[in-house]
């Protein structure tokens, strides 16, 4: 009894439309586009809700599940990892997971360029 009454509280909530941007609270979420960009990859164009004043974008639970299946049909999905800097002599080393090594190409002994663009580190081969 009780644990229905749980589904159908949070059946509601799901129903629950924001007029009101919940991330920034000022902008009113807006009915539109949007195009999905995931490491630099185009997983397409979806259909979104988008907020008038900071931008930020919703997509429901079927659009976000297509947008995890377009990332996973590029071969892109769980390249994102978190990878500790260890010390090599006096220079830091950063480990690259096999997966996003091999979807770059990346072998060892290769010759590279390392460089900074903001705060960011651009490793190109
Ligand atoms: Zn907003």
């Amino acid at each position: 009894m009780k644990r229905e009454k749980t589904t159908g509280f949070l059946r509601d909530q799901k129903s629950i439309r924001f007029l009101t941007c919940p991330t920034c609270n000022k902008g009113q979420l807006k009915k539109g586009k949007r195009k999905e960009i995931m490491f630099g990859v185009d997983l397409g164009t979806y259909p979104a809700e988008i907020c008038d004043h900071c931008h930020e974008s919703y997509t429901d639970e079927e659009t976000t599940e297509k947008i995890l299946q377009a990332a996973k049909d590029k071969g892109i999905w769980g390249l994102g990892k978190h990878t500790r800097i260890t010390r090599s002599g006096n220079s830091l080393a950063v480990r690259i997971p096999k997966k996003l090594a091999d979807y770059l190409g990346l072998k060892e002994g290769m010759d590279t360029y390392i460089h900074p663009e903001g705060d960011k580190i651009i490793l190109e081969h």
